[in-house]
């Protein structure tokens, strides 16, 4: 529990952003035990276990301590208390994705052209023109996925070498599409070395390069991450000195979305120890959970990994940053593809991913693991329900991840064991994508309602910034309409608002490992909590995507408020 924030903070913090809401100037006082701040006149949705609805939440340093109706709340303001008058917008706990690649985004994304949110090919077009010329001629325009042609509603067609050369002619240009193909402008294919006549680069993925019947590069790089990934290797490196900026950009883009809290897949050390010393200056307006350990790809590197998990060391850290499990691989030759559309887990495998586990359980860590495909899923459950003859792991909070073709008897056996389902609907920006590799199958991926009616504890994640989006308006979105990023019908199986909010929030909380603190608007718990310009409970469905919050708050200060200087 951290109780460091000063009322100070918030003061200084609202005061910069006073445009929006009326803020009630009271005199400073920074003792007493009247609450800090107020929101009154609001609907909030406190996503508490009855969904209660109320009106106004009081705030004293980083945490809730009362909730209720505008009436009572407005009696408990001292004369230091500021109220800010929701005039009657909507309020929802702040938002938790539980698997972001975070950390590892922020090294590249101040670099990057980021099209996340952006539905019109003709506005991408316009965003790439603009980026040329601001980084000037030879200088590279990038991104590295977290979007689809898919998901331009104006126009779905693919980029063509000729189309980029013409928008951009004097600078190299790398769009990659989710983990599925990179679009390459004929600048970027000359400083790679792609020519006619010439052998690919040693590094690609023989027959990733797509070539014309003359021999000539059409642009197009295409497979999966491992095809992509050379040219995310050549992308240039971001300066030591500008790591900061460009986490700072980043935190920034998550706050503006809503998101307060994050599971983070690889915790970056650069990244993270930029977040540490935010930490101790009071100033990090994230919460970290990190997902890592000593993974192993052969069955040389299980024998280094097993002493590893036997020391590995979790829950050292606060409500701000820790590590909370070991993932979110555990043996890599069984870490399914993206857009694989089968697996066939070996005996061999098997048996050295269970060693592992074997050792995970024992050593009493929760576990966290890549899992998407029906046959891998099946067979990690049958390894796990033998590890748990031997180590039973209930009350480990172990989760299958991604698990986008689980079925409704694999959440049973899940049940059973007291596990969890990270889902995390890579649909979101490659339901199309999705369609072309499993016909039909595509129409379940992932079951929302399947797994919804299974009573399993479940909660909802993004999987970015590289396989997916992170905007959560258009996961929840997606989860209640079907419809992927850009407005295709994708999938079948959908479930109401209510149930894709508590997904987003209370139910990450256990993900976390912060239900107590975590998730919901709460007397006791952590004051995160985001103000939405329009009311998530009652648009219609196809606006959610359009929600924007307007202010976001994280242990009772905001760190993002629209129109504010950001
Ligand atoms: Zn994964």
């Amino acid at each position: 529990m951290t109780r460091r924030r000063s009322s100070g903070a918030i003061v200084a913090m609202l005061c910069v952003a006073a445009g929006v809401f009326q803020i009630l100037r009271v005199p400073t006082s920074a003792q007493g035990s009247a609450p800090d701040l107020l929101f009154t006149n609001g609907k909030i949705v406190t996503v508490d276990e009855r969904f209660t609805i109320a009106q106004a939440v009081a705030v004293k340093g980083d945490r809730i301590v009362a909730v209720g109706s505008s009436q009572e709340i407005a009696k408990l303001a001292g004369p230091g208390t500021r109220t800010v008058d929701l005039r009657g917008r909507t309020a929802i706990p702040g938002l938790i994705d539980n698997h972001l690649h975070l950390l590892r985004a922020g090294n590249t994304w101040e670099l990057e052209l980021r099209f996340d949110g952006i539905y019109s090919r003709k506005q991408a077009v316009e965003m790439l023109r603009e980026r040329a010329k601001k980084v000037g001629a030879a200088g590279w325009v990038f991104n590295i996925g977290g979007w689809a042609t898919a998901q331009f509603a104006d126009d779905r067609k693919p980029f063509t070498r000729e189309e980029l050369d013409a928008i951009a002619p004097d600078n190299p240009v790398a769009l990659q599409e989710s983990y599925y193909q990179v679009f390459l402008n004929s600048r970027a294919l000359k400083e790679f070395g792609i020519e006619a006549g010439k052998p690919d680069p040693p590094d690609f993925v023989p027959g990733s390069i797509q070539r014309d019947a003359a021999g000539k590069p059409t642009g197009i790089i295409r497979g999966d991450i491992a095809a992509t990934r050379p040219v995310a290797a050549r992308m240039p490196k971001l300066a030591p000195e500008r790591l900061e900026a460009s986490t700072l950009q980043l935190v920034q883009d998550v706050n503006r979305a809503g998101l307060t809290s994050f599971g983070v897949a690889g915790c970056d050390a650069g990244v993270l120890e930029i977040m540490q010393r935010w930490k101790s200056q009071g100033r990090l307006p994230v919460r970290i959970f990190c997902i890592g350990g000593a993974a192993a790809g052969s069955p040389e590197q299980v024998e280094r990994s097993i002493p590893q998990i036997a020391k590995m060391k979790l829950f050292q850290g606060d409500n701000y940053i820790d590590d909370v499990v070991f993932g979110e691989s555990v043996y890599t030759p069984l870490h399914d593809r993206m857009f694989a559309v089968d697996s066939d887990p070996t005996p061999d495998q098997l048996a050295q991913w269970r060693r592992m586990a074997m050792e995970i359980a024992k050593a009493r860590l929760p576990l966290h693991v890549h899992a998407e495909l029906r046959n891998t899923i099946d067979a990690f459950l049958d390894q796990i329900e033998a590890v748990n003859k031997e180590y039973p792991i209930r009350n480990l909070r172990w989760a299958l991840a991604h698990v986008n073709q689980i079925n409704a008897s694999q959440l049973e056996r899940m049940k059973k064991l007291g596990m969890y389902a990270a889902v995390h609907p890579w649909a979101v920006i490659n339901g199309a994508i999705m369609h072309e590799g499993f016909g039909h199958g595509a129409d379940d991926m992932p079951p929302l309602a399947t797994i919804q009616r299974s009573g399993i504890t479940w909660g909802l994640g993004s999987d970015g910034t590289a396989a997916n989006q992170f905007l959560p308006m258009t996961a929840l979105a997606f989860a209640v309409t079907g419809k992927m990023a850009g407005g295709l019908k994708v999938i079948n199986q959908t479930i109401d608002r209510e149930d894709a909010l508590i997904a987003y929030t209370r139910k990450n909380a256990y993900f976390v490992f912060r239900e107590n603190e975590l998730g919901s608007i709460q007397v006791g718990k952590l004051a995160d909590l985001v103000v939405l310009d329009r009311d998530y409970l009652t648009v219609s469905a196809d606006q959610i995507k359009d929600i924007k919050p307007v202010m976001t708050v994280v242990g009772g200060k905001v760190v993002y408020e629209v129109g504010s200087k950001q």
